[in-house]
């Protein structure tokens, strides 16, 4: 059987409307500020798609470029500005930041009600709980990609590849709360291939291309590929073999043009949720 694919791109597409069109009736401008520092590239990359994608959806946007050198104290006191400053609605800060920063530290910093990556310990407490939070933006797409297919994750048992903060284990608490039966694996875990060929939806987030191979799925499953990785000789793949696994997926994300889009698209989401919480208060 030949997987059908889930675009990321035409979800994105609707999704990012039917942002512009809430926007539209706000009434004022959802505000992103976004902060870099240093100038890793695909940092850089990230940052400016993300201030682009503000525009089109007709938010606000500013970008902070800090160079590299950049103490950790004018770096808090900045967020502490922009966490006082009525035009901005959801805070960035670009990850990785450079050593001498504390990153947690960081974080922490950013008001609750603008964390908008949903980083802040306090989302992820509430996350876990099942408490009102900002979504992660990457988990997050994954999940409203799921929905937009009809695919229901209740009762289904999903396998989760990847623990990190970012994305396993926040997707595994999304699915969980879909009332999934989540096994998340990771590095340790032993006879990996295993534990997927369980699965009915699997999602990796490893970052090792191609490594979740056909074999390794169940007739049938849906397969969320999170991984971007760039080979040798410059070709964007994810963590999964897409030609081996397509065979055997019922519905699959392809790399590019899968999760990827889906992540910014998010972000605005929650951009546009703080501003509608903000205008509540
Ligand atoms: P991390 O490196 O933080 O985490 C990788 C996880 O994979 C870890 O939990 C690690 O286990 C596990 N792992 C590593 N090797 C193996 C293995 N051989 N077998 C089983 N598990 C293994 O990565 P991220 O979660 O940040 O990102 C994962 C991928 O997703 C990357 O390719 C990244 O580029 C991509 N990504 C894509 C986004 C998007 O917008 N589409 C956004 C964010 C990430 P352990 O914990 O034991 O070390």
């Amino acid at each position: 059987m030949a997987a059908k694919i889930i675009d990321g791109k035409q979800i994105a597409k609707e999704v990012r409307e039917q942002i512009k069109k809430e926007v539209a009736e706000l009434g004022f401008k959802p505000g992103l500020a976004v902060i870099l520092v240093g100038d890793d590239p695909a940092s850089q990359v990230y940052v400016r798609n993300k201030h682009k994608s503000c525009g089109e959806v007709g938010m606000y946007s500013e970008v902070h470029r800090l160079p590299a050198e950049t103490s950790q104290e004018e770096l808090l006191q900045l967020i502490d500005k922009l966490n006082n400053d009525d035009k901005i609605h959801g805070i960035l800060v670009q990850l990785p930041l450079p050593d001498h920063i504390d990153e947690k530290m960081v974080i922490d910093a950013i008001a609750l009600e603008k964390d908008v990556d949903g980083f802040h310990p306090a989302n992820v407490g509430n996350l876990v709980i099942g408490d009102d939070c900002y979504y992660p933006c990457t988990p997050h797409g994954c999940m409203v990609m799921l929905e937009k297919c009809g695919i229901d994750p209740k009762g289904k048992k999903a396998v989760v590849v990847g623990r990190s903060n970012i994305v396993g284990k926040p997707v595994a608490m999304m699915l969980l709360a879909k009332h999934a039966t989540v096994t998340i694996c990771h590095s340790r875990t032993q006879n990996l291939a295993e534990e997927c060929r369980q699965a009915d939806i699997l999602v990796a987030a490893v970052g090792r291309p191609e490594m979740i191979t056909g074999d390794m799925i169940k007739e049938g499953a849906v397969v969320i590929d999170v991984g971007i990785n760039r080979t040798e000789d410059g070709k964007l793949v994810g963590d999964v073999h897409f030609e081996s696994a397509k065979e055997k997926a019922s519905w699959i994300t392809p790399v590019p043009g899968g999760v990827g889009p889906m992540t910014i698209t998010m972000l605005l989401q929650n951009t546009l949720e703080a501003a509608k919480r903000s205008a509540k208060k």
